[in-house]
């Protein structure tokens, strides 16, 4: 037997793997992630180094290849545990070691030692409160709210000022003239608050918080690891359940991990974490530098840290004793990896918590299909918190029909209800947002008239319009001639959909001249820091509307905002995608959330052709529990996950033509797997028996993977469907195996998606 071994990965170079011969002794001792001593170069000294697998045959000249020493007798390392994880990853998501390692394993930059920058309040509590007043009364709303902030906490960070809290650096500096704040630097290595400054008030939970903390703690406290999922509205305190649970297992000198997708990490949500753990939480985000990230995870790895938040990989910070892996918003996709090991955080957080005796606790208002479905099963413990914590009220949610609209002679974007509360919110100084749904680059059609969409006569998704002039799915490669005429009504307003924000923004302007507009899209924050710039202003109120893509839902706190407008409702229905309805259902549950943060009540309006679709009835309603009923059962009908299981198999390459014949060679090989797979050895008589019972999985394609070129590199997909998902990593395996001795594949490049997003 041989041992894949991976040294002396506290370096940068982790693109090598070793095979060392596993001595007799050894045999069925070692597992991937152990650490072994190893014989090393021409001098063969000894090194430590990992096993990243195990396999009967060997690569290299046999007469070459040497010896693994020892198996040193120390606990299993830190390193060692994220190891095994990425030989899980590698195993169930497909792609090399290599890349599974270069996920999970901090990897080391040489980079001059940051300098930090933080803010402290200079005035007396009595002089800053007089000052903050005096901001008020001039009404300079960005100066003020810094105040605040700075009353609340004399110390505050420099970057979570600027991107979390929208406030600008003259700003600051203006401040900063006037003495009432100092910026102070110190090397980086330090969160901004001492111990002593953290918060002790206590809050009385209410008896739905009670429950599932008490549940969490008699668990924990009896060795109990499992995972539970926290369906509660927007507001029912979750964040105060996530925090009193890695308090119990921080008590117990263990660590926690919090993801929270990096949109919804707002300021707010930041500090209430810094108050309670003090410099024992560290913040992870995407605009560290390398550097800086890997810095962040030694001291979580040195024990400095008991708490690490940040999004998706965040999940491989390596502590020595994690107790907790909190997954806030567990719905999101972007928890799902773009990147070959495509995984997603809720199953590998799962498995590390199995490897490392931890628990997992998802929360989400919209649990995802999966996430329900599993609890549903009784393979997570489920919590419902329906009550907001503080009484404000859900805001006010009314559907408005476009088709009628439209009979009714308005044809605007508008429709005359959204007219009507906008007119108001503006003469009472109230803010709104308008929320294009938009989604997926693929245009599908529908008629304005009925509300009737085109779909794929065998998988029930829109079609996509594409520019030789057909419409075709993307799941099964149907295509047929673009329509002209509704086959429905015979209306002839039928075509692809198409408004954007911009288009938007102009007719605000055209209905409102008096209003003040703010526009966020991608065209409007492609330069560095426009993000931040435009949600500044809108904070600072310099705005009376904000326009905008999905970026606008998400996260943010405005607490004037009083109206929320959803425009194309149905635009994210038809993106030719089973999980399109989800996340429908999602995104308006979200842009309804947005009203009413504050004090007063907030109302929203749904725009949209089809407001009988369960997604947007169910929305509308705010009826979780109705929608997941509906939706579940068009995926067991449909075979969707998470019903059953989907392997997606991309292949691209340069010749088209090669392309082709590759994927008709390897969906004739899956079928013969299956076939297999399916099919029964007849012991006496040596012949295959033919099974009665249904396959054990289905191939769908080749077909389009919604863009069927990028940079001259032609792209296909095939899906495999089956109930067991053991199956299709069995597939995967087989897959793998099948391309690598068939050198016709060298010129194709094939990944895999295990239940793609
Ligand atoms: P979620 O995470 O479910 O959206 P949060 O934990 O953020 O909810 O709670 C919403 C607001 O209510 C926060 O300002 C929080 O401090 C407050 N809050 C939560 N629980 C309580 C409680 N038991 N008593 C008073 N205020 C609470
Ligand atoms: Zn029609
Ligand atoms: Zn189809």
């Amino acid at each position: 037997m041989f041992a894949d071994v991976i040294v002396d990965i506290q370096h940068e170079k982790l693109d090598k793997i070793f095979q060392y011969r596993i001595p007799e002794s050894m045999e069925g001792k070692l597992e991937p992630g152990m650490e072994v001593l190893v014989p090393f170069g021409k001098g063969n000294r000894q090194i430590r180094g990992y096993v990243t697998g195990i396999s009967g045959t060997c690569d290299y000249d046999l007469s070459k290849v040497k010896e693994i020493i020892e198996i040193p007798e120390r606990a299993m390392e830190i390193e060692a545990k994220l190891v095994a994880l990425a030989a899980w990853m590698k195993e169930n998501y497909g792609g090399t070691m290599i890349q599974a390692l270069k996920t999970v394993l901090p990897i080391k930059q040489k980079e001059n030692a940051k300098v930090k920058k933080r803010l402290r309040l200079l005035l007396d509590e009595e002089t800053g409160r007089r000052q903050l007043h005096y901001y008020q009364e001039k009404n300079q709303k960005a100066r003020a709210r810094l105040m605040a902030a700075l009353l609340d906490d004399h110390v505050l960070e420099y970057e979570l000022v600027t991107k979390k809290l929208n406030i600008t650096t003259p700003v600051i500096r203006a401040l900063e003239e006037q003495g009432v704040l100092a910026v102070e630097t110190e090397r980086i290595f330090r969160t901004p608050l001492k111990q002593n400054q953290q918060q002790t008030r206590r809050i009385t939970y209410t008896p739905e918080q009670r429950n599932v903390i008490s549940r969490f703690r008699q668990d924990y406290g009896a060795g109990v690891r499992s995972t539970y999922l926290i369906h509660g509205v927007t507001g029912s305190g979750k964040t105060e359940v996530y925090m009193e649970m890695i308090r119990t297992v921080v008590e117990l000198g263990k660590q926690a991990i919090v993801l929270i997708p990096e949109i919804a990490l707002t300021y707010q949500t930041v500090m209430r974490f810094y108050r309670r753990f003090g410099d024992r939480v560290a913040i992870m985000n995407s605009r560290l530098s390398a550097g800086e990230r890997y810095d962040q995870m030694m001291r979580a790895k040195a024990g400095q840290v008991d708490v690490m938040i940040g999004p998706r990989s965040a999940l491989f910070t390596p502590f020595p004793d994690l107790g907790l892996i909190v997954i806030d918003e567990e719905h999101e996709p972007t928890y799902k990896s773009e990147q070959t090991p495509r995984y997603h955080a809720r199953e590998t957080a799962i498995q590390r918590a199995k490897m490392e005796n931890a628990s997992v606790v998802l929360g989400s208002a919209t649990p995802s299909m999966e996430a329900m479905y599993r609890a549903r099963r009784g393979e997570y413990i489920l919590f419902e918190m329906k009550n907001r914590s503080r009484m404000q009220r859900m805001a006010e949610v009314y559907t408005v029909d476009m088709r009628e609209e439209l009979k009714n002679g308005n044809r605007s974007i508008l429709s005359t209800k959204l007219r009507e509360l906008m007119e108001d919110r503006l003469e009472k100084g109230e803010q709104i947002m308008l929320f294009l749904n938009r989604r997926g680059y693929s245009g599908f059609i529908s008629c304005r008239e009925c509300g009737h969409v085109v779909k794929c006569p065998h998988c029930d998704v829109s079609l996509s319009v594409h520019r030789d002039g057909k419409m075709r799915c993307h799941y099964c490669g149907y295509e047929q001639p673009k329509i002209t005429v509704c086959p429905e009504c015979g209306s002839r307003y039928i075509g692809e959909f198409r408004a954007g924000t911009q288009q938007i923004e102009e007719i605000v302007h055209e209905t409102f001249s008096q209003a003040r507009v703010l526009r966020m899209d991608m065209d409007t924050t492609r330069q560095k820091d426009a993000h931040e710039k435009i949600l500044s202003a809108f904070a600072n109120e310099e705005a009376d509307v904000l326009v905008g893509t999905q970026m606008i839902v998400k996260g943010h706190d405005f607490p004037n905002v009083t109206l929320v407008g959803v425009l194309a409702a149905d635009m994210s229905l038809y993106t030719g995608d089973y999980r399109s309805g989800e996340r429908t259902f999602q995104l308006l549950t979200q842009a309804a959330g947005r009203a009413g943060r504050g004090e007063r009540p907030g109302e929203a309006v749904i725009q949209t052709y089809d407001p009988s679709h369960y997604a947007i009835e169910t929305a509308a309603a705010q009826d979780y529990e109705a929608f997941y009923e509906e939706e579940i059962r068009y995926r067991e009908l449909m075979g969707y996950p998470p019903a059953e299981q989907l392997l997606a198999v991309f292949v691209s390459g340069e010749d088209e033509g090669l392309l082709e014949k590759g994927c008709h060679y390897l969906k004739e090989y899956i079928l013969r797997v299956i076939r297999g797979l399916s099919g029964r050895e007849d012991a006496r008589t040596g012949k295959t028996g033919v099974r009665t019972v249904q396959p054990a999985a289905a191939v769908i394609g080749p077909a389009s993977p919604g863009i069927d070129k990028i940079k001259d590199v032609y792209r296909r997909v095939i899906y495999i469907k089956a109930e067991q998902y053991e199956l299709l990593v069995a597939m995967k395996n087989r897959v793998e195996k099948y391309i690598e001795i068939n050198s016709g594949f060298d010129s194709m490049r094939i990944q895999f998606d295990f239940n793609p997003m």
